[in-house]
Order: structure tokens, then C-alpha cells, then sequence
């Protein structure tokens, strides 16, 4: 959900959990979808999609003119639309956000009945990728302003968003993964600006690996 909506801006955008379930509450939970979303940088996309009126608030009563969300609870930080999954299916972290968020209970649209608190066993950690969804948010500014289809890029969101599902839902079924993926990269194929800062987010992050793998043997 739109990253303008953001009003407790929290300190940590990691949760890792030691062996076995562990008591969390709501509102942690909450901070932490929020921070890790700052830490994805779906504010800068959020910008370029509202500004072509693809709000996913739009018509919510929880939405104050200006202020934002009123309302937030663990359902609408859960969800992502196309464009922020695509970012994290690219990075590799799509994953490890379902698997965090499908522990949390009583998530429905718009509203939540999560109790106060609860067990989990999934951790939930995110690099900064900030500069990733700037080069999103650029791209898709550039395809707004170029394509005269009045909500193209909405349009593309939508795709992105049904064939990454698709393709996480096929998990063990390789031959039809291998087909979602080549849509997804032809839907992608506009994203020049993104693909330059994926490949310069993967090199810095096998660098990272590497270091790690040699100060560890
Ligand atoms: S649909 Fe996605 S990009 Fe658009 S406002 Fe909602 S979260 Fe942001
Ligand atoms: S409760 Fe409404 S305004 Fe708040 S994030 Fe969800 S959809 Fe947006």
C-alpha cells in the first residue's frame, strides 16, 4: 500500500528469529512491514502509480485528504501490487515476504482482526533497494508520459501482478515456471533503467556474499 501513508516511521526493518516460534505483537509486526517497505523504496513508485491514478487507498474510508492512512493494519501492509512484487521477485525476496506474512493471522481487505498478539517462526529481513524502485519509478514515469493508452502502466501492474503469482504458485513445476518467466521478462522489458540497477544491486550483493564466505573460513 501507497508508502505516502506512512506515519510511525519505525527504527528496524529486520526481524530475525531464533530457532521455534516466538511471541510478537501486532503493532511490532506492523512497523516492521513498514520499514521494510521504506526499505524496498515503494514510496518512489507509489509517487509515479497515484499520479496516473492507480492509488490502490483509492475509495477507502480509512484514506484522509493529505494525511493518508487512519486505518493501517497488518492485511494492507501485507499486500503488494505488481510493481512492488516484481521488485522483490527480481531481487529474490518475494519468498521470504509471503512466508512472513502467512503467518500472521486474520488478514482481510482493508481491515484487519489480527489479535494484539501472536506466534511466528519466519523471520524477515530486507536489504535497502531503494535506489531499485527509483529506477522503476523512473521507467514507468518515462512509459506514462510515452504511451498515449490511457492507463498503461496500470494496465502493466496488473499483468506483472498475476503472472509473478502464477509463477510462485508453480514452484515445483519448473517447465511451467520457465514459461511465466520469459512473460515476465518481456513485460519488463521497458524497465531499462531498473535492469541497470538490478545488475548493479546483484554484483554489490555476490561481493557482500563472497566477504562474508572469506572472513567465515
Ligand atoms: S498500487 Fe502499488 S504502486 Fe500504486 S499506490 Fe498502491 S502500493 Fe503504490
Ligand atoms: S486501510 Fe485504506 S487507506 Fe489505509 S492502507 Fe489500507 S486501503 Fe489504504
Amino acid at each position: 500500500m501507497p508508502g505516502f501513508t506512512i506515519q510511525q516511521p519505525s527504527r528496524e526493518n529486520s526481524l530475525i528469529l531464533d530457532e521455534g516460534p516466538q511471541k510478537i505483537s501486532k503493532q511490532v509486526v506492523i512497523d516492521l512491514g513498514m520499514a521494510s517497505l521504506q526499505a524496498i523504496g515503494s514510496d518512489h513508485i507509489c509517487k509515479v502509480c497515484i499520479s496516473n491514478s492507480g492509488s490502490c487507498c483509492s475509495g477507502c474510508r480509512h484514506l484522509s485528504d493529505r494525511v493518508g492512512c487512519q486505518r493501517r493494519n497488518t492485511s494492507c501492509t501485507a499486500w503488494l501490487c505488481g510493481f512492488i512484487k516484481y521488485v522483490l521477485y527480481e531481487t529474490g525476496y518475494l519468498q521470504q515476504w509471503n512466508d512472513f506474512w502467512e503467518q500472521v493471522p486474520g488478514q482481510d481487505f482493508r481491515v484487519d482482526y489480527t489479535p494484539d498478539s501472536f506466534s511466528i517462526h519466519h523471520s524477515l529481513k530486507l536489504p535497502n533497494m531503494r535506489s531499485l524502485s527509483e529506477a522503476l519509478a523512473a521507467d514507468l514515469q518515462e512509459l506514462a508520459q510515452t504511451h498515449i493508452a490511457i492507463g498503461f502502466i496500470l494496465t502493466l501492474r496488473e499483468k506483472l501482478d498475476k503472472n509473478i503469482d502464477q509463477f510462485m504458485f508453480y514452484h515445483d513445476e519448473p517447465a511451467k515456471q520457465a514459461r511465466i518467466r520469459k512473460r515476465i521478462e518481456f513485460l519488463s522489458l521497458p524497465f531499462e533503467r531498473f535492469h541497470l540497477a538490478l545488475h548493479d544491486f546483484m554484483e554489490k550483493r555476490s561481493a557482500l556474499t563472497d566477504e562474508k564466505d572469506g572472513l567465515s573460513s
